[in-house]
């Protein structure tokens, strides 16, 4: 199936993009968990961050209640209000002076018989520390007091082992507190109360039922993941602390990771899809047009292919190649230029330049039939020169043979485009013309002695007037091809020989009244 190289490439590159998106998809799995487990990791370290600094918080606001508790001059003055009856304005303007800077919202001192000698505007305050005290000893307690909810931390003051009464200072809980212990994660801090949420950094959800189970709670239509903050206290007026996430943030988050995934895995996937197009292009393309080459050698052509400048092994390849198709395209053509050379020779007279009697036997039939065809008259003129031995004889063999060759071109000149001349013999030549009626046969006839006689062979040495005797014969149409030739042949001849005979340099045209019947015998052999 996978059998061109084409078709395999292909193969490997499809294998390496559905490896490569089976790998970025497995990664968006892997790294979807992993987020999800980090999300919830971090979602609760950040609640236990949040628990510690609350503890820490309230702890804090304990020490800065103890710190005025355990300061002499206060414990003194407190002493002597309420055991001396000192004025109580007067621990109003020393607390002032030496804890006017504690980070505390409001602050209360009541004494053993439940009186407000310091703070005396947090009438409130001082009411939900004696309600607290009375069912518990936690000196950390939360309550609902005129300005909202509030941590409270107290303390008891005693001055050389006489109860004086209890100290109590607080923070306010409002959204300011809550955003400074708002996390950076994105998360919101809810307090609730009696399944309803008093403050949040999340101020739509304030007042709405907030009824969590199982780690979520609906608000405004959205699932928020949540952890309780302990808060310290137990009383039921103690509000309840929550950390929660928005599950659509958690999911949206997700989202746009496994959007990146999946941006990654396209372009991924799409690049190496082009990478390999181009891969198959730059090499396939060379390749198939070897191929095309190739198969033209096969059909017997030698194509010209130019050369490339590139220097990579395809380009190598093709450039060899090249060279190759240019070799073989010399070699053909000395083949050719020998081929036609060999032919020539076989049908070609080497001394004259004219047709040899082999061809004569080659070409009859066609001329013949084209005869037919065009209904001309084909005649064969035979000529034989006259006393030729004389020439040879007297001017030797050589001069003899250069007369054959101006004789040779001399009769080419003088005959047709359309005739055919041939040497048959040693000075005998044959011209085959195809004309129009059996009277222009006998005119070029005379044309060739008229020109022979005009055009005598010429060298340094001597000048020769040739004169030649001509026969000429028709050839009967209706006969098969051989017999046609073998007939024209006998007749020529019988004619020719009626020239010489009759004193020669002339010509005869052939009648069956006059001259024998032609046997029917191959002559042309
Ligand atoms: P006739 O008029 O009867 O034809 O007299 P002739 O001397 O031409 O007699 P014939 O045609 O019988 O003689 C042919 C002579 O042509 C014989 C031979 O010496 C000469 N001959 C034949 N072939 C060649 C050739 O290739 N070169 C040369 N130089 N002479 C040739
Ligand atoms: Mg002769
Ligand atoms: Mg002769």
């Amino acid at each position: 199936m996978f059998t061109t190289y084409r078709a395999r490439l292909f193969l490997y590159i499809s294998l390496l993009a559905v490896f490569l998106s089976a790998t970025l998809g497995y990664t968006y799995w892997v790294s979807r968990n992993l987020i999800i487990a980090e999300v919830e990791n971090s979602f609760a370290n950040t609640a236990r961050l949040l628990t510690g600094n609350v503890e820490m918080e309230e702890n804090e606001l304990l020490h800065y209640a103890e710190v005025v508790r355990d300061d002499l001059r206060i414990q003194e003055y407190m002493f002597m209000i309420t055991k001396v009856g000192a004025e109580p304005g007067s621990l109003e303007s020393l607390y002032d002076r030496s804890f006017g800077w504690l980070p505390i919202e409001r602050y209360v001192f009541v004494d053993i018989k439940g009186q407000i000698q310091l703070g005396n505007k947090n009438k409130d305050l001082a009411h939900a520390l004696l309600t607290h005290t009375k069912t518990s000893t936690d000196e950390i307690f939360y309550f609902q007091g005129d300005n909202g909810l509030e941590l409270a931390a107290w303390a008891p003051v005693s001055y050389q082992d006489t109860q004086l009464g209890m100290f109590v200072v607080t923070h306010i809980l409002n959204s300011g507190w809550l955003e400074t212990h708002r996390n950076y994660s994105g998360g919101n801090l809810f307090i609730e109360q009696n399944n309803t949420v008093m403050i949040s950094t999340l101020p739509v959800s304030e007042g709405k039922t907030f009824l969590p189970s199982d780690g979520r709670a609906v608000l405004n239509n959205e699932v928020y993941q949540v952890r309780a903050i302990p808060l310290s206290g137990d009383g039921k007026n103690t509000p309840h602390l929550w950390y929660g996430i928005s599950q659509q943030e958690l999911l949206d988050q997700l989202q746009s990771h496994g959007q990146q995934i999946l941006l990654l895995t396209i372009l991924g996937t799409a690049a190496i899809m082009f990478l390999g197009l181009m891969v198959t292009r730059n090499f396939s393309r060379p390749l198939n047009q070897l191929m095309q080459i190739t198969q033209a050698v096969t059909q017997g052509a030698i194509p010209v292919m130019g050369k490339s400048t590139g220097t990579n092994e395809v380009d190598t390849l093709a450039n060899r190649f090249s060279e190759m198709l240019q070799s073989l395209r010399e070699k053909q053509e000395e083949i050719d230029r020998t081929h036609k050379l060999l032919k020539e020779s076989a049908i070609m007279d080497s001394l004259t330049g004219l047709y040899n009697r082999r061809y004569l036997k080659q070409m009859f039939p066609k001329l013949l039939a084209q005869a037919r065809r065009d209904g001309n008259t084909l005649s064969g003129l035979m000529l034989d020169l006259d006393y030729f031995k004389k020439i040879n004889d007297n001017y030797g063999h050589l001069v003899g043979d250069a007369c054959l060759t101006h004789l040779g071109a001399l009769l080419k000149k003088t005959s047709r485009a359309s005739d055919y001349v041939f040497r048959v013999g040693g000075e005998e030549f044959l011209i085959l013309s195809l004309g129009e009626s059996p009277i222009s046969s006998e005119l070029l006839a005379k044309k060739i002695n008229h020109s022979l006689s005009k055009h005598p062979f010429s060298s340094e040495q001597t000048i020769i007037t040739m004169t030649a005797s001509i026969g000429v014969s028709h050839v009967d149409n209706k006969l098969p091809p051989e017999s046609a030739l073998t007939n024209l042949l006998f007749q020529a001849d019988k004619a020719l020989y009626s020239a010489k005979h009759k004193g020669r340099n002339r010509v005869v045209i052939y009648s069956s009244e006059e001259h024998f019947q032609p046997p029917l015998k191959d002559a042309a052999s």
